[in-house]
Order: C-alpha cells, then structure tokens, then sequence
C-alpha cells in the first residue's frame, strides 16, 4: 500500500512535528473533557459506546480522520509515524473509543490499496468531509485467522449480460462499528474470488445485530452483521475486478498491525502510568513502595522496558513504510513483530499495574482493571499472537533456509560494528541473541523440528525478542547520538533507553538460548514429531553461547535501578 498512487500515508513525510503534537494535544483534552475518569467508568459499566464523541473525533469537530486521507482527497496526507502517535494516544486514553477511531481506518484500508481513481475519490473525499464512518467487514462465524474460509457469498446480478451488481449473503461476525458505520467494507466471495465491496448502511437486506456484551472496549460498538440478498451496485466492488480481496488484505497488514501495536502501547503505558504515582505515594512497611527493589524490578521496570523495547520496534517499521519500503505488504512481518512485542507487552504490563495497586488493583475505580479488560483485544485482533508468530517465524525461517544460515549471523555482524561504536547501547548483547538464534534455527534445520508446529510458533517468539533487542539497540544508539526521526517519542533520553536496552538484550538472549534449548532437546526426545533425527541435532549448550549469556547478564540488578530511578524521577540515569 505505500506507494505514492496507492497510500500518501505511505510516502509523505506527513504533518510537521508542530501539527502533529497539537494534535497529540488536542486529542487528550478533546477525549479528557469529553469523557473524565468517572464518565469513562459508567460508559464501560453501562457497556455503551459514546457514539457522539467517536463522531465528533471523527468530524470537523477534530479531524482524526484527515490524518490518514491523503492530501489530494481533502486530508492532511499523515505519515505512519503520524498515525502510529496518534493511535498510542488515543488508546491511552481509551482503547475501545480508539478502536471506533481505527475502525474507519481499517475499513477504508480495502480503498487505499485496490480503489479505482474515481472510487477513491468518492469514498476517500467523503470520509475527508463528511467524517463518514467505516466498519471493516472480514471476520465471520466459521472464518477468523483463516479468513480463506469466509462463506459470505456475491453473486452478480446481470442485466443485458452485464454484471450490473451483487447480491450479498452470509454474515460477518465481531465487527468494530458493526451497529454505528455509515459504511461497510465487506469481504465476500464473488464468482472470481473474494473481494471487497462497500455497502452503505440502510441497504435494504442488510441488518446489524446488538452490540456484544464484551469483557473489554465496552466503550467500541461491536455487532455481527447480516447480509440477506443486500444489493450492492458494481461500482461499489473495490477496484472493479473480482478475487483481489485477500491480496488487498494482505498488502495492508505491515501498516495496520503498526496501529494495533501502538494501542497496545499505549495501553500498557497509560495502566504503568497510574502505577508509577501510585507506588510512590503508597507507604507499606513504612516507606514509599517505589523505593522497594523487589516491587519496583518485577512490577514496574520489565514492563517499562519492553513497552519501549516495541516502541522502537514501531518506530523503525514507521520510518520504513515511511521511506516506501512497505509496498505490496512487503513489511508484514515486521509489522507482525511490532505488534506481538507491543501488545504482548501491553497486556503484561496492565496486569502488573493492577498487582502494583494491590487490592485496589482489584477494583474499578483505579482503572487498571479496565485497562487490563481493554487492552485484552489487542492480542487478538487484527491477527492473534499466535498467527503474529506463525507468520514471523516462517518468513524468517526461509530466510534462514534461503541464506543458508546465515541471516541472523549477518544481523549479529552488524550489532557488533555497533556495538563497538556504542559499547553500552546493548547492541553486543543483541548480537549474543541473534547469533544463539542462528543456532537454534540450524539445530531445527537439521532436525527438521518444525514439523512440530509448537516448535515453529515458539520461534516465533523467539526471533521477535531477538529482533526487538537488536532494533532497541539501534534506537538507543540513535538517541545517544542525537539523532532519533524528528517525530520519535522523547519520554527517555539517550542514556535512560541505552540501560533499558541493556536489560531487554539481556533477557532476548537468555530466553533464546534458554527457550531454544528447551524446544530443541524437547522435540527431539522421544517418539514425537522429529524423533531420532531431532535427537542428534540437539546443540551443546557452548554452541548456543550459554556461557555468553549467563555472562550477559552482568550489570543487569543495577541497571534496572538506575531505570526505577529515571521512572521514579529520582534523578540518577
Ligand atoms: C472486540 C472485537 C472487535 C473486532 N473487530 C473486528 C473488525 O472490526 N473487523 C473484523 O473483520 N474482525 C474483527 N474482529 C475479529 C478478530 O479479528 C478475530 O476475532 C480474530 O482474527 C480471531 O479470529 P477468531 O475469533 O475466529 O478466532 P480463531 O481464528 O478461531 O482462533 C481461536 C484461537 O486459535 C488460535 N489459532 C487460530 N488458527 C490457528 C492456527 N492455524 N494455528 C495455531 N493456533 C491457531 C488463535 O490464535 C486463537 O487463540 C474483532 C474481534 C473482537 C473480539
């Protein structure tokens, strides 16, 4: 999607750093005034979604929607990195009011990548004006991660001999905006594949259902939609040719996973946010909770540091699609990792936050419980944890295949050249992890381990640590450098994100080698998948630097107290 013809958000360098935080402004004190911690605690225990609020964010009133229309269809042409800010925002305020913000986003997606000129124009110049707002219409009943299953069906309508419209059967299930939209993007099976159409709401044989009773973002309207010979005209299939739907889908990915990370972001950022104060006026055994180390380093700092460890993952992809690389979905796995390191740290992080309250934790009236409830979604939507790991693992496994072992040795040379010019931006330790990655890969390799799906989901997991350690790295050096992009966040200097890396290295490293040998000698033992093949290609644990990683770990206690004390404001980096 990131070519200039097909997406401006894509290419353009987007808002200046002004506009941008204004806007990051104006959206905290729009949504704070709006919707005051009480509002937003009756809005979530009455399970109603502000549907005026998400208009007027939507309208003239705010303007969200110009961000992501390009310029030449009457919007402020955002760029990514624009995009990526102003969803952490949102979410860190409200993730469920955030979702019916993205909602448009997602279902206008569909037209950025595959919309004819003229459609573009209409739709995108609509949203642009009129705040028009979308609902994404994928999932169904029998068809979630596998949307190739999707039985919603279009059969032309034929006048003359020319397919005149369509008619649309089935039923989409779980659909954001699904019982506010003013229009839907919906995926359905048309004779040449499947394909995307929008229908406008008020299509007669088109209906909505309630809302859910959902665990989370009770603030996001959320409703399955029937579809009962509803008539869309043939200039509302997207791009005129039937069968391109999925391909569409998939080019957007990289993007759109980059905005659910950074509502997991946000999130997670917005529950430690509550927690960090809290803990400093909490007096337990007579002195503050944030000055006890065995409090501060398991339920503050980890989540501090890998929340910024999938910033800087965001930010690099950000740059990237930014400077055009993301054409035909081509950083799909990097958008993947962004969001299973940023939600997966999200979710984690929420739950510390209601732990670091203790019993009123446990409560609404903290708010962490409904950050931890809101924050839950992001894990799944969008594409789940586990299909983020399928699809980081495999395309990365042929990498390893392809280079005949030797990406993750690549990527290790390259932290070490860093690492000599910065020897404490973790980049070093970084490279430990990729190196130890290269040698679980191989040992899987060569006992063809993978077959046992478990094994290729938790690597999975472990290259998106590995990966995360060395782009932390990079983006510590940068800062230490002075040289972040204009629009990077600036919570941390330079010396304060260099520590955190350290610390997220260190942990890449030992769960690679740790992990790795774990699911290596594990799936080579016994009568499973793999059997006796798998058993000989156990590494010895010097091979995957065991050593090396245990050593890593040095410096680790106080770096996580310098940390507490930047997070605590006590001054010393
Ligand atoms: C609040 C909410 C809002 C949503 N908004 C939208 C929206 O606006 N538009 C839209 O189209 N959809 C939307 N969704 C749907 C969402 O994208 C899907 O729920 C999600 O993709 C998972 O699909 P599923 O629920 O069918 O679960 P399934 O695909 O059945 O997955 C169930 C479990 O199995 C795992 N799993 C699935 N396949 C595999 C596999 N091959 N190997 C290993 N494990 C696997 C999954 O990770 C998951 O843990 C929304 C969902 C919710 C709950």
């Amino acid at each position: 999607m990131m070519t200039t013809s097909q997406n401006a958000v894509g290419t353009q360098s987007g808002l200046d750093v002004e506009t941008l935080t204004m806007m990051l402004d104006t959206i905290r004190d729009y949504v704070g005034d709006a919707i005051p911690d009480e509002r937003l605690l009756q809005l979530d225990h009455d399970d109603e979604c502000p549907v005026d609020l998400v208009r007027g964010m939507c309208s003239d009133q705010l303007g969200i929607q110009l961000l992501f229309i390009p310029e030449e269809y009457g919007g402020m042409g955002g760029a990514t990195m624009d995009v990526y800010r102003v969803c952490e925002r949102m979410a860190s305020l409200d993730v469920g009011i955030a979702t019916s913000v993205l909602a448009t986003f997602l279902g206008s997606d569909p037209l950025f990548v595959g919309a004819t000129p003229d459609q573009k124009s209409q739709w995108l110049t609509e949203i642009a004006e009129r705040g028009t707002l979308y609902a994404y219409g994928a999932t169904e009943p029998d068809a979630g991660s596998d949307l190739a299953a999707l039985r919603t069906t279009a059969t032309p309508v034929l006048a003359d001999g020319r397919v005149v419209g369509y008619r649309l059967n089935g039923r989409k299930q779980w659909i954001s905006n699904g019982g506010i939209a003013d229009k839907y993007t919906i995926l359905a099976s048309a004779p040449g594949g499947p394909s995307w159409f929008v229908l406008d709401r008020g299509t007669e044989g088109f209906t909505q259902h309630r809302p859910e009773d959902k665990h989370g973002i009770r603030l996001s309207n959320t409703a399955a939609l029937f579809l009962e010979d509803a008539f869309v005209p043939a200039g509302n299939l997207v791009g005129g040719v039937e069968g391109q739907g999925l391909i569409q889908a998939q080019k957007v990915f990289g993007y759109t996973r980059v905005m659910v990370a950074a509502f997991g972001l946000g999130a997670g950022w917005a529950a430690l946010d509550r927690a960090i104060p809290y803990s400093a006026a909490r007096i337990q055994a007579g002195t503050p909770l944030s000055e006890k180390q065995g409090y501060t380093h398991k339920l503050i700092v980890p989540h501090a540091v890998a929340l910024e460890a999938a910033r800087a993952f965001i930010e690099a992809v950000a740059t990237r699609i930014d400077a055009g690389e993301g054409a035909d979905g081509a950083l799909n796995t990097e958008g993947a990792i962004a969001k299973y390191l940023a939600t997966e740290a999200g979710n984690r992080a929420a739950d510390a936050a209601i732990q670091a309250h203790g019993g009123y934790g446990y409560t609404r009236e903290y708010l962490v419980e409904k950050i931890k409830r809101d924050v839950r979604i992001t894990t799944i939507y969008e594409g789940t944890s586990e299909i983020m790991e399928m699809t980081i693992a495999r395309d990365r496994w042929q990498q390893h295949l392809k280079t005949a072992g030797r990406y993750y040795l690549d990527r290790a040379a390259a932290l070490r050249a860093l690492d000599a010019r910065h020897r404490d931006a973790g980049a070093g330790i970084a490279a430990l992890a990729c190196e130890a990655l290269a040698g679980v890969l191989e040992a899987c390799r060569a006992g063809r381990l993978t077959r046992n799906q478990h094994v290729l989901l938790r690597l999975g997991e472990l290259i998106a640590a590995a990966e995360g350690a060395g782009c932390f790295a990079e983006r510590a050096a940068a800062a230490l450098d002075g040289d972040l992009p204009d629009k990077a966040d600036r919570r941390f200097d330079g010396t304060a994100l260099a520590a955190m890396s350290r610390v997220f290295a260190r942990d890449a490293t030992h769960k690679v080698v740790c992990d790795g040998l774990r699911w290596v000698t594990g799936a080579g033992a016994g009568a499973g998948a793999g059997g006796a093949q798998a058993a000989s290609a156990v590494p010895p644990q010097t091979s995957l630097g065991l050593d090396a990683a245990c050593a890593a770990q040095e410096g680790l206690i106080a770096d996580m107290d310098s940390i507490a004390d930047v997070l605590y404001g006590r001054g010393v980096a």
